[in-house]
């Protein structure tokens, strides 16, 4: 089988389709995988064949041009129901030549690709190849719908519009379907691979078998290098808030006043905050931009997360309470989740955090063993999914079958 695999250039995107590529690779599959150049280093030691596609984001996205203003971060906080259809509409547009160019040669038994690769939905249906979605996220159903999250946009804001221009024009030019908002995030693959728990998706019931849930995706990731925690016996805190919109440097004073006196270690990972700038660092803390995340969740007591996808099902996979600190409407979702199903313990609204009621948090999660008990359980039921194994069942079995 010759497989392709259009990811948004985003860790958050990237990272969960690496365990499975590696997988289809081993089983002698041939994979093509389309993304921005940044993550070759990232790709091809999973032995897939990299394609670098043009990116409008790299250019564009106020993240990636480095620190954000003040003004940049009140503009995107107000729009970014607006702003984010309208980003993967753009790359879809930068992106779709590239990969047609190389599969119209080459041709394709499917494309792999999440809702955010949208340039993936739009080839399949341009080279009439079968669309296999890859939930990085939660699906919809008909008691849940992720657009709903969008549908405070008014229909004539100058981001939505300019989205909807760009669906018109890809529909018009590629022949594929028009990715409206609806499309994008409640839209449907031939087939849908979810890699997160089934427990954790609301209206969980009701998916046909179309849907196949198989969890987090952990597996290798040697670009990302090891760590090992201090030889001291204290339990180990990390703290990252993801790679995506956390761009917040007034956390780390809250964090390291709240662990100052704590009888831990502390490892936080800051993305794109630079720790020279970070005055007053505890002495059991520890500071790095980017790190391996498995390898310190997979020696970790607990996690203050932002509560993205890929960092939840990765601290449940290895049963690591947390303390969710969500960034944006879709990880509040999650952050609800965790603090319903007894995981861990969220701040809905980040600007009210104090170092008081951080240490709070952190204390009442390592005294009290429900928590950790909640966690292993919730951690026995995701290994039982399969992971990346499984996915690669349901995607061969669903290819073979046709
Ligand atoms: N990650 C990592 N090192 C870091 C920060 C993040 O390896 O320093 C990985 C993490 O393991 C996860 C992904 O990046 O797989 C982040 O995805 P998530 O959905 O948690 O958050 P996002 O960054 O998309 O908001």
């Amino acid at each position: 089988m010759h497989i392709a695999v259009v990811s948004l250039g985003a860790f958050g995107h990237v990272n969960p389709t690496l365990a499975l590529v590696t997988e289809l690779v081993r089983r002698g599959e041939r994979v093509t995988y389309f993304t921005t150049e940044e993550f070759r280093r990232i790709i091809e030691p999973t032995g897939a064949k990299f394609v670098p596609v043009h990116s409008w984001m790299a250019e564009n996205d106020p993240q990636k041009r480095g620190a954000k203003t003040a003004e940049d971060e009140n503009k995107e906080k107000d729009s970014v129901a607006a702003l984010v259809p309208f980003l993967f509409l753009n790359e879809a547009r930068a992106y779709i030549d590239d990969i047609l160019e190389v599969l119209e040669e080459d041709r394709a038994d499917a494309i792999v690709h999440d809702f955010a690769g949208i340039a993936g939905t739009a080839a399949a249906d341009a080279l009439h190849i079968p669309n296999v979605m890859l939930y990085t996220s939660y699906p919809s159903n008909e008691s849940y719908s992720v657009a709903e999250s969008f549908s405070g946009v008014p229909a004539d804001h100058p981001l939505r519009i300019a989205a909807d221009r760009i669906a018109e024009e890809l529909a018009a030019k590629y022949g594929c379907r028009r990715m409206t908002v609806k499309e994008i995030f409640d839209g449907q693959g031939d087939l849908n691979l979810v890699l997160m728990q089934k427990r954790l998706v609301p209206g969980s019931g009701s998916f046909d078998d179309s849907f196949v849930f198989t969890g987090v995706q952990i597996g290798e990731r040697p670009a990302f290098g090891t760590w090992r925690r201090p030889d001291n016996g204290k339990p180990l805190l990390y703290s990252s808030l993801g790679t995506a919109f956390s761009n917040w440097p007034e956390y780390y004073p809250i964090l390291f006043d709240a662990v100052r006196e704590l009888d831990i270690n502390v490892f936080a990972a800051l993305g794109p905050v630079d720790p020279a700038s970070l005055p007053d660092v505890p002495a059991n803390v520890e500071l790095r931009q980017m790190v391996p995340q498995l390898d310190i969740l997979s020696q970790a007591d607990i996690f203050i997360t932002h509560a993205g996808m890929g960092g939840t099902g990765e601290s449940i996979y290895y049963g690591v309470p947390m303390i969710a600190i969500p960034q944006m409407d879709e990880q509040a979702i999650t952050a609800r989740r965790i603090e319903e199903t007894g995981l861990g313990l969220a701040f809905y609204d980040k600007r009210s955090i104090t170092s008081a009621s951080l240490r709070e948090a952190i204390e009442r999660i390592l005294k009290d063993p429900t928590y950790k008990k909640t966690a292993e359980e919730f951690s026995e039921d995701m290994r039982s999914l399969g992971g990346t194994p499984a996915t690669a069942d349901a995607l061969l079995n669903f290819l073979g079958g046709r």
